[in-house]
């Protein structure tokens, strides 16, 4: 009876230690393994934010500078600009195709500165080839089409003036429709804030780009100084700002400052042709349906 129990115990024993050697192992592997995989998750994680981090948006301006095309003061100064601004050209003007292919040959993206009538204001401000109330649909089309022609590398167009054609939807869907069809955008100016620019732009699915501030509409260092750090502040809250200005009698004021500002903001605001943002924040791209022969 003691044989037999010390044989039971005995075998018990063995069992026993045998299951405790099994758990350990099982513990041991099972920690370690998940260890491993608690390590390679966090190795993994590590991986994916070095793969993805977690990037800020840029923050875009967009500087136009209408009114070039007329052998204006100050354009030679903005051709020379360290980065990408965008030329609005004039059409039929003495220097419209020098200053357009200039501006392209600098990588600067160029626009057409489309002539429309104004509330107020004298009729020559207008230039040759302007888009008036009075003007026939087929007129309006012709108008629009030869000014396109007539400025090379024109990936766009703006308003020159316009208050009061801006808020003619009769006129601004033509005009519209001609971009469209020769692959160009249009930036509305905002000469009028009953402009119905964006709106028909959103109806024909083009991208409803307009002015946020004219840099230099007082003719003063400061003022457009003051101008540009308003433009910064919006391109950083906003990530992207469009802003104008002008060539001509404010050109050398504006074109100093504009100078002194990108220097300054280098680092903090990317500088972007009108073309760039169109493209990456409307993400429009141009599909013409009409030959151009606007090359
Ligand atoms: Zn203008």
């Amino acid at each position: 009876m003691k044989k037999a129990e010390r044989k039971v115990r005995s075998s018990t024993w063995t069992i026993r230690t045998a299951w405790l050697m099994v758990s350990m192992l099982f513990i041991t592997y099972g920690v370690n393994s998940f260890t491993c995989s608690a390590e390679s998750l966090v190795k993994k994680t590590a991986q994916e934010a070095v793969m993805t981090p977690s990037q800020p948006l840029p923050k875009r301006m967009a500087i136009i500078i209408d009114d070039a095309g007329n052998d204006m003061k100050g354009t030679a100064e903005i051709l020379d600009m360290p980065v990408k601004l965008t030329l609005a050209v004039m059409p039929f003007l003495s220097t419209t195709k020098k200053d357009a292919i200039a501006a392209h040959e600098k990588g600067m993206d160029v626009i057409v500165h489309m002539p429309m009538e104004p509330k107020s204001g004298r009729p020559e401000w207008l230039g040759p080839g302007a888009i008036t109330s009075s003007l026939t649909d087929d007129e309006v089309r012709e108008r629009v089409e030869k000014a396109i022609d007539d400025v090379p590398y024109a990936i766009g167009m703006n308003n020159h003036m316009g208050s009061k054609v801006t808020s003619d939807k009769r006129i601004m869907s033509i005009v519209l429709d001609v971009c469209r069809e020769r692959g160009l955008f249009f930036v509305d100016s905002r000469t009028n804030f009953r402009s119905v620019v964006g709106e028909l732009a959103v109806s024909k699915s083009m991208p409803p780009v307009g002015n946020d501030i004219f840099l230099d509409d007082r003719n003063s260092k400061p003022h457009i100084r003051q101008q540009m750090d308003l433009a910064a502040k919006r391109a950083v809250e906003k990530n992207m700002c469009v802003v104008i200005g002008h060539v001509g009698q404010t050109g050398l004021n504006t074109s100093s400052v504009v100078r002194e500002s990108v220097t300054r903001l280098k680092g903090e605001i990317e500088f972007v042709g009108i073309g760039d943002l169109v493209r990456e924040v409307w993400h429009w791209h141009a599909a013409p349906t009409l030959p151009t022969n606007n090359k």
